[in-house]
């Protein structure tokens, strides 16, 4: 979308009719075209405004200038009343449910009475109080004393913003409630004169030509100067504001998420994880006197002393695949948004009994798209195609192939329920509910259901940077030369891919030869670059084995010792604050290691939560029978229902690896395997490669 051109700035009023003379606790409005204002504008009713609104948003519109148009009354109410009023969470229908029963003349309006009458409808003592008005309103309470609030008092934002009205005072000085009711009713209908045009700010994306945004020129600005009126004064102040803060300044102000409460522009929205703290540099320590860990303990370890460490940006769909969710998504929008016709064929009202019926056919059709413009009268039948919107009157659909069309009329058989063959609006998804939880990662699925339900964008995390090295003398790279006593990095290639594959981003560390020297300045540049590093080799206890000894001298070596095959002592540090996984250089060992401990703690970090493969009991088609003391992961298939493993356990067998599509896993007790028993037999898939 092109920038902002045209700020304007309007400072609203609950009140009636201010008279002739310019005067404060009027509307006032001021516009700044292309960074130059216009003399702010004295408004004295909303009947006024509404048109002088009108015409501002047609003239922009028409020149083709992008309008920013801030309000100061809050744009939603707290949380929970949009659905108490109107059955929807979404503030939008909350909007038109005022629009349809406030009445506005310059020198009245009924706003006290409809405060009084939804007071009525919650017991009559809140949410809203204070009465402006001489007479008394049943339900409507002038003070205090007796009011009682079954919603919350304030909008999230206003915790925030200090000083900020509740939106349930009707009266008295600064309240804002008389404000929000008689200001939503003007948002509604010129949303609507200008259909397409307006998105509203923070529920729609701003992809329109026209922009509502809720301000509060309190939050920013004193005292007006000597000789101006307050309220002229301010909306020229925070027109030329916006009009002159950097593009990129203005879209991180604008980058909030509010589902049913809207957010004052300007006050900085407290996320959750933006930046976590840092990790302990004892974080793996092992209780005291432990000797061989089992695995559970190991990774129950593991889940506690690690947490999110990426952080959360606003990202559009097209983006979105393979992100991790920051936060729960609210559906905008229900799915289906209305109710519609699941099968092409013939539309009306009710059910139908048993037998022969004959009905009337109206002229004309209701398709996908586009609706019938009109209601059907009962005992009446219209054409209708799959996925149209049910029009006025239509209930119930009969499929094409079970009717005969003759003379205008169809005939058909009951008996046919009310709502058959028609899906209900929301039926999968209402607007409100949560559509996909924070630390999912997105499916080509979620796209589908993204989209369904209204969002053009997601807070998502930064994906993960994981950084891989090799460690070895032996190590040469594939097409070079190897000389004897030389193999080939296998390690590297493997890691790196098992990464992207989990949905992180990967930095390639190299190969480090066994020297002190050179395994500490990639260590520092891995540091430097990724959230946690993966090295492979040099990780046991012998002279040659740099990784552990680097992170001992480091302070922040741990040594698990865990009751596993395959797999070597596994060594776990922080390197300047960044998780070292020091695998075993043995490539089984290895991907095993990284699949049952380096996985979900990476996913943990990555803000994914705690994922535990899932897998699956099937008979086995092998013999083996199991020491106890330590759980054991076989290389595995499954063919014909039944688990295979490789022939061979040697650990230094790659080629096991790649034979199998998953791995069997044997608990930690003794245990005696025959062809037939059940086995869990966990896909490389559930681990998500
Ligand atoms: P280490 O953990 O360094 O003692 O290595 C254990 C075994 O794994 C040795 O036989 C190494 O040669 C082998 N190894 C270490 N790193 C790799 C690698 N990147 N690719 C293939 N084999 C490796
Ligand atoms: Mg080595």
């Amino acid at each position: 979308m092109t920038p902002f051109r045209t700020f304007a700035m309007v400072d609203w009023s609950g009140g009636n009719d201010t008279g002739p003379t310019p005067r404060k606790d009027a509307i006032w409005a001021c516009v700044v075209r292309d960074g130059n204002a216009v003399e702010p504008v004295y408004l004295r009713n909303r009947a006024l405004a509404e048109n002088w609104l009108a015409d501002l948003i047609e003239a922009e519109t028409s020149a083709g200038r992008r309008l920013f148009l801030g309000f100061d009354f809050p744009f939603g109410y707290p949380r929970g009343f949009a659905r108490a009023l109107t059955g929807s969470d979404d503030p939008l229908t909350l909007w038109d449910w005022f629009e349809a029963r406030i009445e506005d003349a310059p020198k009245a309006n009924n706003r006290f009475d409809l405060a009084g009458e939804i007071n009525r409808r919650f017991g009559g003592r809140g949410p809203f109080w204070a009465n402006g008005l001489k007479r008394d309103i049943e339900g409507l309470p002038r003070r205090k004393d007796t009011y009682h609030n079954p919603f919350p008092d304030r909008r999230a934002v206003e915790h925030l913003a200090k000083g900020s009205f509740t939106c349930w005072q009707m009266a008295g000085a600064g309240a804002v409630g008389s404000q929000v009711m008689m200001g939503l009713p003007v948002l509604t209908r010129l949303c609507r004169r200008f259909a397409g045009q307006v998105a509203v700010w923070p529920y729609e994306a701003l992809d329109k030509p026209v922009a509502f945004v809720e301000i509060w020129p309190s939050l920013t600005l004193g005292a007006a100067p000597e000789g101006r009126i307050k309220d002229a004064w301010q909306v020229e102040q925070v027109a030329l504001d916006l009009a002159h803060l950097p593009p990129e300044d203005l879209a991180r102000q604008l980058d909030v998420s509010a589902a049913e409460e809207g957010w004052i522009l300007g006050v900085k929205q407290n996320r959750p994880d933006i930046a976590p703290p840092p990790l302990r540099n004892d974080c793996f320590a092992l209780p005291a006197g432990v000797n061989w860990t089992p695995v559970d303990d190991a990774l129950a370890l593991l889940r506690d002393r690690l947490g999110p460490v990426t952080g959360v940006k606003t990202v559009p769909l097209g983006q979105a695949l393979g992100r991790v969710l920051a936060q729960d998504v609210v559906a905008k929008r229900s799915n289906p948004p209305q109710p519609n016709t699941a099968v092409d064929g013939y539309g009306f009202a009710g059910a139908i009994p048993d037998g022969e019926h004959v009905m009337p056919l109206l002229e004309g059709r209701a398709a996908a798209g586009i609706p019938f413009d009109g209601t059907v009268p009962p005992g009446n039948a219209l054409r209708v195609l799959t996925g149209a919107a049910l029009p006025e009157g239509v209930e119930t659909v009969i499929l094409e192939e079970d009717v005969t069309v003759q003379d205008n009329h169809i005939a058909f058989r009951g008996p046919l329920k009310r709502g058959a063959n028609a899906r209900k609006a929301g039926e999968d998804v209402k607007a409100g509910e949560i559509a996909l939880t924070a630390g999912r990662r997105v499916t080509p699925a979620d796209l589908a259901l993204l989209s369904a339900v209204g969002l053009a964008e997601v807070q998502a995390r930064r994906p993960l940077r994981v950084a891989v090295v090799s460690t070895g003398d032996e190590l040469v790279e594939p097409g070079q030369a190897a000389g004897p006593g030389q193999i080939f990095d296998a390690n590297r290639p493997m890691l790196l891919a098992m990464a992207d594959r989990f949905g992180f981003d990967t930095v390639d560390m190299g190969r480090i030869a066994d020297d002190r020297v050179a395994l500490r300045a990639a260590l520092d540049t891995a540091a430097d670059t990724a959230d946690v590093i993966l090295t492979s080799g040099g990780a046991s206890a012998g002279d040659e084995d740099h990784v552990s000894a680097l992170l001992q001298e480091a302070g922040a070596l741990q040594e698990w010792r865990i009751a596993l095959k395959p797999g070597r002592p596994l060594a776990l540090g922080m390197w300047n604050g960044t998780p070292v996984f020091g695998l075993p250089g043995n490539p089984v060992a290895a991907m095993v290691c990284t699949l049952i401990f380096a996985r979900p703690a990476m996913g943990l970090m990555a803000g994914e939560g705690w994922h535990e493969p899932q897998g699956f009991d099937v008979p086995a088609a092998f013999e083996k029978r199991k020491k106890p003391g330590r759980r054991e992961y076989l290389r595995a298939r499954v063919r014909d229902g039944r688990a295979e493993v490789f022939h061979s356990e040697g650990s230094g067998r790659i080629s096991g690896l790649s034979w199998a599509e998953g791995l069997v896993e044997i608990e930690d007790g003794e245990r005696h395997i025959r062809p037939g028993d059940p086995v869990r037999f966990i896909p490389y898939g559930s681990f998500g490669l």
